[in-house]
């Protein structure tokens, strides 16, 4: 939802399309690009019916403007997930099951899910991962989890990289990797733009990554 994260769908997008029809080849694909502001400060007014209303009318633009899938490149904004699909003919790609079947393709069964309040806290997405994937989804403790949102919107949403903010990831991820997780789901769509696998040790499931190669895969079915 954040421009910078819309960004790296649009290039993954592209990217994944020419490593398959090479040359000049690039993505047909329609944006429906949000002022990010609005929808931060509706996500934080929990006004999330209006929220619904605001996604729904977009799918349908880009389905009436010719769109034959969905992707909604934010993972917190899967929590309208259901409700847009439910309003639209075409299908949404969602992003928690692209991840999940990332994950059971790796033989993990325990992983640990970063993301915003709403992603590590509701069910909507752990939820998913667990009853569709049979996955066991560890979430930080609270301090960590306001460290994790409050790094996403104060700075990676506003595309500010930090080493600080980095080392705090990190450290937080060995925390849940000592309760077990075997992978970390970087479960924000502007996660990837401050941690990378080469920074871990154990599997890193890069949800922009994952979920703009499966747009990309169903496209090409
Ligand atoms: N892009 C982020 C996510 O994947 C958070 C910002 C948003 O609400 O879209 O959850």
């Amino acid at each position: 939802m954040s421009w910078e994260s819309s960004a790296e769908y649009y290039k993954l997008i592209n990217e994944f399309t020419k490593e398959r029809l090479s040359g000049w080849h690039s993505s047909k694909c329609l944006i429906y690009s949000f002022d990010f502001a609005e929808i931060e400060k509706l996500q934080n007014e929990n006004e999330w019916v209006k929220l619904n209303g605001i996604m729904i009318d977009a799918a349908r633009k880009l389905e009436a403007g010719g769109a034959e899938c969905i992707l909604i490149c934010t993972n917190t904004m899967h929590k309208t997930a259901e409700e847009i699909q439910a309003a639209i003919s075409i299908p949404l790609i969602h992003i928690a099951d692209a991840t999940g079947e990332e994950i059971k393709t790796k033989g993990l069964k325990t992983v640990g899910l970063l993301g915003t309040k709403y992603t590590m806290e509701e069910n909507f997405y752990k939820g998913r991962l667990s009853e569709q994937f049979g996955l066991k989804v560890i979430i930080p403790d609270k301090p960590d989890r306001e460290v994790i949102h409050n790094v996403i919107y104060d700075e990676l949403c506003l595309g500010k990289i930090s080493q600080v903010s980095k080392e705090k990831f990190k450290n937080i991820i060995a925390k849940l990797e000592k309760e077990g997780a075997q992978g970390i789901v970087l479960g924000c769509t502007e996660i990837t733009l401050l941690i990378k696998q080469d920074d871990l040790k154990i599997p890193v499931f890069d949800t922009t990554k994952i979920h703009a190669k499966a747009g990309v895969e169903f496209a090409f079915k």
